[in-house]
């Protein structure tokens, strides 16, 4: 397959701007290249490494990848965006979503101007992926784990679009590290229109600081860098992504700690008779069937804890796994319900 051809030719043809830490991220201490304030700890009065290479260089190593794989983003977030816009043609191109999906595809492509082509997932929530094969679209977008339903989907599957789809595919990876099964990332070199998106925001706690991760060949690692602001991810946020990485022994207990509850959970769940049925999850978050799924909110609200609900999906709600103490007091706090 050929990527370039995939890629708007307004975006072929630029020539990204050139910041000044762009031509010169080095060690001298006398820097008069990018009028920033000489003053200040030497760190954060600096502008960040447009090219991200420390960060990358780590992020790279933990995927079994080379850092041209990789871009880092203002959280996967921004990474959505910057594949639209370089790889569709507002009024004229579109994305494919199966639903019930992450709700930001649809809406960046709305921003962009992209339509959006709507495959819904199957009863059980697998992929329909002859048809979605066989979409005309530039990008086809795939939370696996799936969000918000929480269970993967079957590799042979996407194995079926990797092989048929005629655009890129983003694999969305964000709950990836409380699934058991291997990325797709390290699918990257045997298929060049496949995008690996995972996060800072989720397994590695740092929502806060706003850093997405992308993997593809450097193709296209190279095209969305083209168009991403040139200090995209801040010196803050970068500083904190390599610490964590450092301390993943802490972060991987956290996460196991997370995956027992998930279970206990999932089970106390299924006692209560207005819970229908609770979704094998992957993720740190169940998905619920609950016909009164807004109710049961609002009661919860009272008691001071936030669920999700749906106006799309008014059966269900998705339930984030918290502390041990928070998840004992939700189940405590459903027992007072009455509906
Ligand atoms: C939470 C989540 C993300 C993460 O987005 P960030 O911008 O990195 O915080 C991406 N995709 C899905 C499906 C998510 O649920």
């Amino acid at each position: 397959m050929n990527i370039t051809t995939l890629i708007r030719p307004n975006i072929q043809a630029l020539v990204p701007y050139k910041s000044a830490r762009s031509q010169y991220c080095g060690q001298s201490s006398i820097l008069l290249d990018a009028n920033e304030n000489p003053f200040g700890d030497g760190h954060t009065n600096r502008y960040p490494d447009p090219y991200q290479s420390e960060l990358r260089a780590c992020v790279a190593q933990r995927a079994q990848c080379e850092p041209e794989n990789v871009l880092l983003g203002n959280g996967s977030d921004e990474l959505i965006d910057l594949l639209m816009r370089v790889f569709c043609v507002p009024n004229q191109d579109a994305i494919v979503i199966c639903p019930p999906t992450f709700g930001m595809y649809h809406v960046a492509a709305q921003i962009n101007a992209i339509e959006t082509i709507k495959v819904p997932l199957t009863k059980d929530y697998q992929i329909d992926a002859q048809n979605v094969g066989k979409q005309s679209a530039k990008i086809l977008f795939l939370p696996n784990p799936n969000a918000p339903t929480g269970n993967l989907f079957a590799p042979q599957d996407i194995e079926t679009i990797l092989e048929s789809f005629s655009g890129i595919v983003v694999i969305d990876e964000a709950y990836i590290d409380f699934a058991q099964t291997p990325s797709w990332s390290q699918k990257i070199q045997q298929y060049p229109h496949l995008v690996v998106l995972q996060t800072f925001s989720k397994y590695w706690g740092l929502a806060g600081c706003r850093v997405g991760m992308m993997f593809a060949n450097a193709q296209i690692i190279n095209a969305v860098s083209k168009i991403k602001a040139p200090y995209n991810v801040n010196v803050l946020s970068a500083q904190k992504a390599l610490q964590a990485m450092k301390n993943e022994p802490t972060i991987k207990a956290n996460a196991q700690i997370l995956i027992q509850e998930r279970a206990r959970v999932a089970q106390s769940l299924q006692e209560y008779a207005f819970i229908k049925n609770v979704s094998a999850s992957q993720t740190n978050y169940l998905w619920v069937e609950a016909p009164k799924a807004q109710n049961i909110a609002k009661e919860l609200k009272k008691q001071n804890i936030i669920i999700r609900t749906y106006t799309s999906d008014p059966n269900f709600m998705r339930i984030s796994i918290g502390t041990p103490d928070q998840n004992t007091l939700l189940l405590d706090a459903l027992k007072t319900i009455s509906l």
